[in-house]
């Protein structure tokens, strides 16, 4: 049997975990399809006080995340994988998470290794460090800031194992969402096939198959050029 794509969170909070995960279809596949560790953070903190932060040099609001403490965490979490993993920080100064990334992330046989951040960030030099020696590359989710890096985190894990064989159902729907061809998805019906006085398109009534798929497409196409052209000419690669 394959070895299932194992995922670990190096955080101060690993009781959050799996949290929404567990649920549905994610929830189903743990165990089989892939699995999920925590790293506490703390465990390796050097004093009495499990302390993991500290003031910034030079002044500035918050607390900042000692090097020393996290480079510990990570270095158990390395210590699970007999193979490379994709190392990932979660950082709003990262590169946005996008489908294409996520293809790349989730092909990753060896699985990730997410490392959250909290309070006003990590100490650059562990950053550079793990940068340097261990090809970590930094995600963010959006223009905006959380308080930490394990929603974000949640967020990476939701849609890896979504593209993982095996997890859907049917592997097809995930070929043709929103997305996976710089496309956003056409619209959906069920039943009733009247409601509000609303009918569903009489072409998808038809069963003519090829009919069916040629307005998909097109109605894929107009509603990717009326709301997010950009998506038609994107770059692919990560
Ligand atoms: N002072 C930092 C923000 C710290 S927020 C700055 O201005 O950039 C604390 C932690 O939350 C970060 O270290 C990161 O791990 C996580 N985080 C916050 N916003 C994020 C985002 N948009 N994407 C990914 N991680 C994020």
């Amino acid at each position: 049997m394959d070895k299932v794509f194992l995922v670990t969170v190096v955080t101060i909070f690993p009781d959050m975990f799996p949290g929404p995960l567990a649920y549905g279809l994610s929830g189903k596949a743990i165990g089989s399809k892939w699995s999920l560790q925590t790293i506490n953070i703390r465990d390796f903190a050097n004093d009495k006080h499990k302390t993991v932060d500290d003031t910034p040099f030079g002044g500035g609001p918050g607390m900042i995340m000692r090097p020393d403490v996290v480079h510990d965490a990570m270095l158990a979490a390395l210590a699970k994988y007999d193979n490379k993993p994709k190392i990932i920080f979660m950082s709003p100064r990262g590169k946005t998470l996008t489908h294409h990334v996520v293809q790349e992330l989730s092909s990753n046989k060896h699985g990730l290794i997410i490392l959250c951040g909290r309070y006003e960030g990590i100490d650059e030099r562990v950053i550079e460090f793990w940068k340097e020696n261990h090809n970590m590359i930094e995600i963010s989710i959006g223009d905006y800031i959380l308080f930490g890096g394990e929603i974000p985190a949640m967020v990476v894990i939701d849609t890896c194992i979504r593209l993982l064989d095996g997890v859907m159902k049917n592997p097809n729907s995930t070929f043709d969402e929103s997305f996976s061809l710089d496309c956003l998805e056409y619209p959906q019906y069920t039943k009733p096939r009247i409601w509000c006085q609303r009918r569903v398109p009489d072409v998808l009534l038809t069963g003519n198959h090829k009919q069916i798929a040629e307005w998909k497409r097109s109605e894929s196409l107009r509603i990717t050029s009326e709301r997010r052209p950009d998506l038609l000419c994107r770059n692919r690669r990560l």
